[in-house]
């Protein structure tokens, strides 16, 4: 049984983090995945009895009430969905949401307003960590994609509540990628692509430590590529990371870990409007995907290993004529029988859109989390949990 499954929230209030942060449009829920994926939490608490609180951030409205960031239409599609009441709280704290909670009968949901209208949610202000704790009798924490950030209802709340565990969505995230943090099976591939070399310093050091190969796309393998004195056109360059690159290529060397670069590249010239294939990209060629050689080594690659992390799509994969490289990709990781983790925003919107998800074995919904669990530094989020022996 685990620690949420444990807890006594019978007739409890139990204030319930979650990650809702739900793309709307015209003020009605546009995509729903976020909260259906917390479903399932928030029926066991309800049939458990517990009181549900729920309390979440959207978008950033830098702790300003900002009325288009209202989770007032969540809490509508939550009501319709599960056709039952959903008392909306227009503030997030104070006597009167508190009130609220307390009328609450078992099974009860109510949602209070965007933790981030409040300047102290990111400034993880104690007074409104303490001000968040007098809404529940118990904490759970279920929001993945915030366990990196040390706001006030991630690492503060708890330190004022007894009773507190993760829930079953962060238990299921950290199972996942502890299968690869914890002893991967190898041959281990890891396959780092995205825009920038500078937002993937810390996972390119981390695959670098536990991967047998690396396999770099995306508009940060130019970086690399410059780093090692070939010709990147007009491609989008870091100048600034160039010396980072070459260390990390050096590193890589020294411990015998392959590290692969694109051989070849869908660019556009100066002179055209329409992709082509090149193996140099000269003075004037813009690289937007890496090309067919470099997919089919990748994807051979990939197709021998046992574990598998992806993390950055390995061009500017939404436009049709640069997606063939992160669709061979995605391809190659569907077909493999590797165990096989996708971390991040836009390279898990790439498997969804090219209809792989189901293919691979964990999709995490938490980007940035992923990627610094990944670096096996721990997340301040757990920790704040663990601290107290709660897990
Ligand atoms: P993730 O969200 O999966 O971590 P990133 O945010 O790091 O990925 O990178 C995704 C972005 O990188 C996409 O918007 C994509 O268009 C862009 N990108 C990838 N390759 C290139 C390229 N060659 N030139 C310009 N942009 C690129
Ligand atoms: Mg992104």
């Amino acid at each position: 049984m685990s620690p949420f499954d444990k807890l006594q929230v019978r007739g409890q209030r139990v204030l319930l983090r979650l990650d809702l942060n739900t793309p709307l449009n015209k003020r009605k829920v546009a995509d729903a995945t976020r909260i259906e994926a917390a479903l399932p939490t928030i029926s066991s608490l309800r049939e458990r009895g517990a009181k549900v609180v729920i309390c979440s951030h959207l978008g950033r409205p830098k702790g300003q009430t900002v009325p288009a960031l209202s989770l007032e239409p969540v809490a509508a599609w939550l009501a319709e969905n599960l056709d039952t009441e959903v008392v909306f709280a227009h503030e997030t704290v104070g006597e009167d949401v508190e009130n609220l909670s307390k009328d609450l009968q078992a099974g009860g949901i109510l949602m209070v307003e965007n933790l981030r209208f409040n300047k102290g949610e990111k400034s993880r202000d104690p007074e409104f960590a303490k001000l968040l704790a007098r809404l529940g009798d118990v904490y759970v924490n279920d929001a993945f994609g915030v366990l990196h950030r040390e706001h006030a209802s991630v690492v503060g709340v708890g330190q004022h509540m007894q009773d507190k565990a993760l829930g079953p969505l962060i238990q299921r995230e950290i199972n996942a990628l502890d299968r690869l943090v914890k002893g991967a099976v190898k041959p281990f591939v890891g396959i780092l692509g995205g825009a920038k070399v500078s937002d993937k310093i810390g996972v390119m050091e981390a695959l670098m430590e536990r991967c047998d190969a690396v396999l770099i796309g995306g508009a940060m393998a130019y970086t690399f590529l410059l780093a090692q004195g070939k010709a990147t056109g007009k491609s989008l360059v870091e100048p600034d990371r160039i010396r980072l690159a070459q260390r990390l290529l050096n590193d890589a060397e020294k411990r015998g870990i392959k590290v692969l670069l694109p051989v070849d590249h869908i660019a556009v010239g100066p002179d055209q409007t329409t992709a082509t294939v090149v193996e140099d990209l000269g003075t004037e060629f813009v690289g937007y995907d890496i090309g067919p050689k470099t997919a089919n080594t990748y994807a051979e690659i990939i197709s021998r290993a046992n574990s598998i992390f992806w993390n950055g799509p390995m061009g500017m994969f939404e436009k049709e004529d640069y997606a063939g490289g992160t669709k061979a990709v995605a391809e190659a990781l569907a077909a493999s029988r590797a165990y096989s983790v996708v971390g991040g925003g836009d390279s898990a919107a790439a498997i969804h859109q090219m209809g792989l998800g189901d293919s691979v074995s964990h999709i995490s919904t938490g980007g940035g989390a992923a990627l610094q669990y990944m670096e096996g530094n721990g997340l301040p989020g757990l920790q704040a949990l663990k601290a107290k022996g709660n897990q």
